[in-house]
């Protein structure tokens, strides 16, 4: 491996993030590997110039099952290794939360692998049930019901159940109990036998997470039962001859818990809570830990809000050895420990490569040669000194003095004293000066504060094409970092510093911090674009949530999307799936194609009766319209690439 890209890998932290997927080959391309450290790679610049070949441009989302299965042997391993190790007598089971990413490719490739250790799904909504109720699954594996249920969600679930799966409706409100009571009354006196749903109680935790979804855990929850609700449960399940159907506890303090301390606080306390539940001789039998487990996407292995101080592992060792020492302690059997990790499975399996379209311009270029004579305000010839005559020691000064000029350039241009031509003189003569005195700033040891800024509003802006809402809402939303690295050129040494700008008509549709093992970066090592050859990044580990958070904004639709499956013979491309077209981006916001077809029609057909357009004119007119209505919805390559 040649010094420079050992250099790059470093730069973009690929072995901090990468989970052992990612890697660089000899060419200086991306790679993905199917299993961490595995032999086999295939190559992502190669994937896209084959996928360009067939009409696919990008923005792509290109999807890795196997990393997605990759992860569910890792998690389930971790806990194997676990419950060996501390003689833990209960299993461990996985339910895959939908929400995270509901896509059926997703769904499909977790059940094909999760199937064999029992793993099953865990549903928030009755689409979600929907869709999991016609998935194959295993005898023992569990369909888990979260969140809030109306009464045909309930009877959907006691469909789920009569179909033979192990449903458990995870009671959130009193009121969902009532409603599930009658519906045991009902089904069994038509049928005394008929195969009822478990019965789950989500408590209300005091611990609370660590991290940006804090406030999903501890008293203040949105969910959750209080202490006083679960004996209430209780007492009518006893009332009703129905306590047999409570099997499940269930507690998730928030997603991408990045502290293990506050884990393990929260796991004691709830394997306290089901320890007397146990004792109240209620044969509660799984106890649900929730989702949470984090994805260290800037590689620092810190409690960072986009990090985690522990690895599989660790949290595994942490749940098995809490809840085994407290249920020892209160003399009552291990429960099998269900657990929800969504983000932990999901999120390496898909990167988004795009392209970037261009560069925008900040700082104002001399577009003709720029002469200075004596008929120039004196303005304009101060700024042309200080540019002349600075240097690595009078830099900070003469910085501060460029600073002034420019204040009085506007004042002047602003009360009518100056021309255009002056002002516009005086802008490139400015920012000739800050580039200047940004070299002199850099080549010092200690860089002041100022000359940061400074950094940062010099950085090129890289127009990126793609839309930060569709793809990458959590950037958007919550400042949370994705890592992000050219696909390919990483045998070369990035010569530019930037921030990346997105298409959709909104300021905040940029990417301006980006993932450092110390801190956070303000801008990206990026090459410098060449012109007639396409520059490709890639947006990492965006498989968790970002798909389906994603929005329309400008109506970006979804991007192209294909399936890659990793060989002994390289890469082969499994499915294409055609991103939206201007058509589907615009039946989101009710406006019909064929509507508007006629429409346009009749608009230039009157032109044609006008006079203003022959027949012929306006039928082209309308044909190119109403076949552009099958595009895609992002910028179509430069024309020279
Ligand atoms: C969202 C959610 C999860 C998934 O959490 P991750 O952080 O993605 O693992 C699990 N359980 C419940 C109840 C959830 O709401």
């Amino acid at each position: 491996m040649s010094a420079v890209i050992e250099q790059t890998i470093e730069t973009y932290g690929i072995e901090n993030w990468g989970a052992g997927y990612f890697g660089v080959n000899r060419k200086g391309n991306l790679t993905v590997r199917p299993a961490e450290n595995d032999n086999l790679s295939a190559d992502v610049k190669e994937i896209i110039d084959d996928l360009k070949k067939r009409g696919i441009n990008p923005p792509i989302l290109l999807r890795f099952p196997q990393l997605l299965a990759g992860q569910v042997r890792k998690l389930q391993k971790a806990f194997k290794n676990s419950i060996k190790e501390f003689d833990y007598n209960g299993g461990h089971m996985c339910v895959y939360p939908m929400k995270v990413n509901q896509n059926r490719a997703v769904v499909e490739e977790y059940l094909r692998e999760g199937k064999r250790y029992n793993f099953g799904l865990e549903a928030g909504s009755k689409a979600e049930l929907y869709a999991a109720l016609a998935q194959e699954h295993s005898d023992e594996s569990l369909l888990v019901l979260n969140g809030f249920k109306d009464r045909d969600f309930i009877q959907l679930a006691f469909a789920g159940a009569q179909a033979g799966k192990n449903v458990v409706i995870v009671i959130e409100k009193l009121s969902e109990l009532e409603n599930t009571l009658k519906l045991a009354d009902e089904a069994t006196a038509e049928n005394p036998e008929t195969k009822l749903p478990l019965l789950g109680v989500r408590v209300k935790l005091y611990s609370k997470g660590s991290g940006k979804w804090e406030k999903s855990g501890g008293e203040a929850a949105k969910f959750g039962l209080t202490t006083t609700e679960i004996l209430e449960v209780i007492r009518r399940l006893n009332e009703t001859g129905r306590i047999d159907m409570l099997k499940l506890l269930h507690f998730h303090i928030g997603s991408q818990l990045t502290d293990i301390k506050r884990i393990k606080s929260a796991m004691r306390e709830a394997a306290r809570t089901y320890s007397k539940i146990r004792q109240m001789n209620i044969p509660i039998q799984y106890l649900d830990v929730g989702g949470g487990m984090a994805v260290d996407y800037d590689g620092s292995k810190t409690s960072f809000e986009s990090s985690a101080n522990y690895n599989a592992q660790e949290f595994a060792n942490d749940v098995v050895y809490v809840i085994k020492t407290v249920c020892d302690d209160e003399d009552v059997p291990h429960p099998t420990i269900i657990q929800e990790s969504g983000r932990y499975l999901s999120a390496y399996h898909a990167i988004l490569v795009t392209n970037i379209q261009d560069e925008i311009e900040t700082v104002v270029e001399n577009l003709t040669p720029l002469t200075i004579t004596v008929d120039d305000p004196p303005v304009v010839r101060e700024l042309h000194d200080l540019r002349e005559s600075i240097n690595g020691k009078n830099y900070g000064e003469y910085y501060h003095d460029a600073l002034e000029n420019r204040e009085e350039l506007f004042t002047m241009f602003n009360l009518g004293l100056i021309s255009l031509e002056a002002r516009g003189k005086g802008e490139v003569l400015f920012w000739d000066v800050c580039e200047r005195a940004d070299e002199f700033a850099q080549q010092k040891k200690y860089v002041a504060e100022e000359f940061d800024d400074l950094r940062r509003l010099l950085c090129a802006k890289y127009l990126a094409n793609f839309s930060v809402f569709r793809s990458m809402p959590d950037n958007w939303a919550l400042e949370q970092l994705f890592p992000i690295i050219p696909i390919h050129k990483l045998n070369k040494k990035p010569s530019e510093y930037a921030t990346l700008c997105d298409i959709t008509c909104d300021s905040d549709g940029i990417v301006d911090k980006f993932v450092d093992l110390h801190d956070v970066k303000p801008v990206l090592e990026l090459h410098k674009l060449e012109k007639g050859e396409p520059y490709y990044l890639a947006m990492m580990l965006v498989g968790a949530y970002q798909e389906v958070m994603g929005n329309n904004h400008n109506l970006f639709g979804v991007p192209h999307e294909a399936h890659i499956h990793i060989g002994e013979d390289g890469y082969i491309i499994r499915k294409v799936i055609q991103g939206a077209t201007l058509g589907d981006s615009l039946s989101v916001v009710r406006f019909d194609t064929a509507q508007l077809h006629d429409q346009f029609r009749r608009i230039v057909m009157q032109r044609i009766k006008d006079g203003e357009l022959t027949t012929k004119e306006g039928d082209k007119l309308i044909n190119y319209y109403e076949t552009q209505a099958d595009g895609y919805t992002y910028l179509s390559p430069n024309g020279d690439e």
